[in-house]
């Protein structure tokens, strides 16, 4: 686009550049969900690295959970729709997400944690993401910050679209809970009803995906169907419309990185050296 356009056009829409589809993947100890992010289809979306999408209310596809497990140099971001999660580390940090409610973990230079269903029966639901950190950050002290359903704020707008605002600040000025000036996410959880729409400003620069939670998510001529992600191009701004469902989304957006990345199963880190010394340091117990 050249300058001219830039006049002519003030707010430009993004537009979907791909669409991916999830791939069936069992991870934890026997936990069936849909990877979105993190396949071969789409290994990252620069500063996120991998999402998954877990939805049964089969107690077989999620009971096992995931037993004690490290990570290191980048953050989970955990987001229940529908059931309970007990999440627990080997510095004695302890918990439980509940529906609507989000764990926002930054393993920085090490947890050991483990992440069972607090439920033996009924849906479960929810996302998990990973998000990278700075080179000079993947060694920091791991932090958390976590938010229950009543404590997201619920921007309502016009014709009952509402927007759950986990982290990053609205066009209208809502304020999501969670900070994290390292990437700058926005985090939206968005609700559209039959015929309804849905327009907001977008920090430009930003990498952005939409995906699809249920009904019809409609961007420009593409339409979304659930677990279906969205690719977004650049542009100031994402126009959205639901289907005569409705339509519920994730819309998520953060600032690239462009570094390096090494990945060494549950390590994030630059380098094969820093992969190495991680699986060093988790195999002396010096992770932490
Ligand atoms: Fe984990």
């Amino acid at each position: 686009m050249n300058a001219m356009q830039d006049i002519e056009t003030p707010c430009t829409d993004r537009e979907v550049v791909k669409v991916i589809d999830g791939v069936p993947t069992t991870d934890g100890a026997g936990v069936e969900l849909t990877r979105v992010i993190g396949s071969p289809e789409l290994n990252m979306l620069d500063p996120f690295l991998l999402l998954d999408r877990f939805a049964s209310d089969e107690p077989s596809d999620y009971i096992a959970g995931f037993p004690p497990h490290p990570h290191r140099g980048f953050e989970t971001v955990t987001y229940l729709l529908q059931g309970r999660m007990r999440h627990k580390d080997s510095a004695g940090h302890e918990g439980v997400i509940e529906a609507g409610g989000v764990q926002w973990m930054t393993a920085g230079r090490g947890v050991i944690h483990s992440e069972m269903p607090e439920q033996e029966d009924g849906l479960l639901a929810g996302f998990q993401l990973w998000i990278n950190l700075p080179a000079a950050n993947k060694m920091d002290s791991a932090a958390y910050q976590e938010f229950s359903r009543d404590e997201i704020p619920v921007e309502t707008r016009n014709s009952g679209v509402e927007a759950r605002v986990v982290a990053g600040v609205t066009s209208r000025g809502t304020q999501g809970p969670v900070i994290q000036p390292l990437t700058d996410p926005l985090y939206l959880d968005v609700s559209i009803p039959a015929g309804g729409a849905f327009t907001e400003a977008l920090p430009v620069g930003h990498n952005v995906f939409v995906l699809g939670i249920e009904g019809r998510t409609i961007i420009g001529r593409h339409e979304l169907e659930r677990e279906k992600l969205a690719i977004l191009g650049q542009g100031e701004a994402v126009s959205v419309t639901a289907g005569d469902e409705g339509a519920r989304f994730l819309l998520v957006a953060g600032k690239p990185l462009r570094e390096p990345v090494a990945r060494g199963g549950p390590f994030v880190m630059s380098n094969a050296e820093e992969i190495r010394q991680a699986f060093a340091d988790y195999n002396n117990g010096a992770l932490t």
